[in-house]
């Protein structure tokens, strides 16, 4: 392939845990645990930022700041997110190793891709520690990036570009317009058009959706239907320039870019 150089995919929902399930369980019972309930939908809003921004982001939602002021007595400070963070961390530890299956054959993918002259990178919500798990379970799958990136060492996360920006550095990216950046959530899509990229969203395997595949396969046709239509809107109102089921599916996408970098079209 000429034109593109590196090809950043997302890790949950695009590359390992179906649906992206290990995050919104991991945040509803970090909250329980505070009395405070999160429903999936408010777990899942903000899915892809940092994780610590996404707590923050939660706390600011009008109904769970006035839970909490119920609860404890005072509207939460930036010690209570620095609490919440801590155990956060722990807990989704406990749950990552039992969500970090491959969602497809992303081995044979990223040899394909590799083969057409491609690099592979990663970025994510996750901190270093539970990256490494990801990468250490994903290497053992047949998966294994050229280079993975989390928030904690780029002076923060999504919708930054720094991630996205520290790839290209590693990599010698020759212009922005040479990578894609893949994601299933508005967030995703936000730092790869932050960093100057092309953004590819996926809508059947992600947060988006929101459920694991058996479950996605046992809605009737009608429901599933719906529920994909819904997706692909909302990571074509954050901009994402196509919208796959699935990053197993990608290489048209990249072909269709490649022609658009040929015909002189930026991101
Ligand atoms: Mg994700």
């Amino acid at each position: 392939m000429s034109g593109l150089e590196v090809v950043i995919f997302d890790w949950a929902g695009t590359i390992v845990d179906h649906g992206s399930l290990a995050p919104v369980r991991a945040v509803c019972q970090l909250f329980a645990r505070h009395d405070v309930v999160v429903d999936e939908a408010t777990a899942r809003r903000d899915m892809g930022l940092f994780k610590r921004d996404h707590i923050r982001r939660i706390l600011e939602t009008g109904e769970i700041q006035q839970r909490w002021r119920e609860v404890h007595g005072n509207a939460w400070s930036e010690a209570d997110i620095d609490g919440l963070f801590s155990d956060f961390q722990l807990l989704q530890m406990e749950v990552l190793q039992a969500h970090s299956k491959l969602i497809f054959d992303a081995g044979a993918l990223g040899e394909r891709l590799r083969r057409r002259g491609l690099k592979i990178a990663t970025t994510t919500g996750y901190t270093r520690p539970m990256l490494d798990l990801l990468l250490a379970s994903a290497a053992e799958q047949g998966f294994r990036p050229d280079l993975a990136i989390s928030p904690d060492e780029a002076g923060g996360g999504r919708p930054h570009p720094w991630m996205c920006l520290k790839i290209a550095l590693a990599t010698g990216l020759s212009a922005m317009r040479a990578a894609v950046k893949i994601g299933d959530t508005p967030a995703d899509v936000a730092e790869g058009l932050n960093a100057g990229m092309w953004t590819i969203g996926v809508s059947a395997t992600g947060n988006e959706t929101g459920l694991s595949a058996d479950d996605l396969a046992a809605l009737a046709d009608c429901e599933r239907k719906r529920r994909l239509e819904w997706a692909e809107c909302s990571l074509r109102q954050a901009g994402a320039h196509y919208v796959i089921e699935s990053a197993a599916g990608c290489e048209a996408a990249l072909e269709a870019i490649e022609r658009r970098i040929a015909a002189g079209e930026r991101p």
